[in-house]
């Protein structure tokens, strides 16, 4: 039987997350309802925390990094058995636009997001189309698991922006995706891949993780990027931290021909100086990136599952729901943790 309420982390305001009994979500004849196991804390779970996402949605349960099992499913759900292994594609678009219809679902202009729009998974209970649902294998440690999303977004940004075999990439930024596309450089053969970040101890785990090389963001960082990529300059560099000044960095670390990849996430309205002149001369392009969608979500739970990520790190730091604001603080404080996971089957009970 499914309760009637259930516990949930709840946003009531920005930098204010609280638990609450709150009714369990009713499904509609096509979803599902889905008992969830974990749920990752992400950026923009500190975007909405900081107050700069969803502001007009809260309270709002955030969480969209979910893995966990089916507990009832609508009249029409077909081809799902109570008690499977899923996690869901987070981005719920019409499905008909034009966008849509060229497998651009984030740029649908009636797209809802679980856990950015709606109510999401850091609850005992989230519900989700069983249209956006996807089968995982149940043997999987299910906090690698939740890993899928982020993943998901590194099979995207990785497909839009071309990057191949022997192609130079610089990852500018080691937080939590940082990492992730370190190492989804080295799973396509990139070569070589540098980590450029502001913390010594951020390049020991991009080395660890696979990194050829590791550049400390300061002085000289550019000409050291330059250096290692023959002195030209990377085909590709990612910014993954969203600043200003790591912008102007990795656009001077771009050689001829290469290609800025917009992940990190800047405020709305900030702008950052650019230099044309050199994107004409050098025939230099850019993509925007920002989440996985649709089949992204598929690829990325094949390349967890056959452990083609060393997700072993983002495991570390596992707090049950009742710690959920602590797990907050740490995922704004603590650089350390590389991802914070909230257990939403273990409601009470000390932190691991
Ligand atoms: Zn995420
Ligand atoms: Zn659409």
């Amino acid at each position: 039987m499914i309760p009637e309420t259930m516990s949930a982390g709840v946003m009531v305001e920005p930098r204010k997350i609280v638990v609450r009994e709150v009714k369990t979500p009713l499904i509609g004849d096509d979803d599902v309802l889905i008992k969830v196991k974990y749920c990752g804390i992400c950026g923009t779970d500190i975007h909405i925390y900081n107050g700069v996402y969803s502001l007009d949605k809260l309270p709002l349960i955030p969480g969209h990094e979910f893995v966990g099992t089916i507990a009832a499913a609508g009249k029409n759900v077909r081809g799902w058995q109570i008690g499977e292994t899923v996690t869901a594609d987070i981005n719920l678009s019409c499905g008909s636009c034009i966008y849509c219809l060229q497998n651009k679902p984030l740029l649908c202009s009636s797209m809802s997001q679980i856990g950015i729009h709606q109510n999401g998974a850091f609850a005992e209970y989230v519900a989700a189309p069983a249209r956006a649902l996807f089968r995982l294998n149940p043997e999987t440690p299910k906090e690698k698991l939740t890993l899928i999303e982020p993943v998901s977004c590194c099979v995207r940004t990785f497909r839009s922006s071309g990057i191949s075999f022997a192609k130079s990439v610089v990852v500018v930024g080691g937080g939590s995706m940082g990492i992730l596309l370190v190492q989804m450089a080295k799973l396509v053969g990139a070569a070589p891949v540098i980590m450029a970040a502001r913390r010594r101890q951020t390049l020991d785990t991009a080395l660890a993780s696979g990194a050829d090389h590791a550049v400390l963001l300061g002085e000289g960082d550019i000409d050291e990027v330059k250096k290692l990529t023959g002195g030209m300059g990377s085909d590709y560099v990612i910014e993954a931290v969203g600043r200003r000044d790591t912008y102007e960095k990795s656009c001077e670390m771009l050689g001829p021909g290469g290609r800025l990849v917009v992940f990190g996430i800047m405020e709305a309205g900030e702008k950052t100086p650019f230099e044309f002149y050199r994107t004409v001369l050098l025939e230099q392009s850019m993509t925007g990136s920002c989440a996985g969608a649709g089949s992204d979500f598929y690829e990325a739970a094949r390349l967890v599952e056959y452990n083609r990520f060393d997700l072993s790190r983002y495991s570390e730091t596992i707090l049950p729901l009742e710690n959920i604001a602590e797990g907050f603080d740490r995922a704004v404080n603590d650089k350390s943790a590389l991802k914070v996971i909230i257990d939403l089957e273990k409601i009470k009970g000390a932190a691991e």
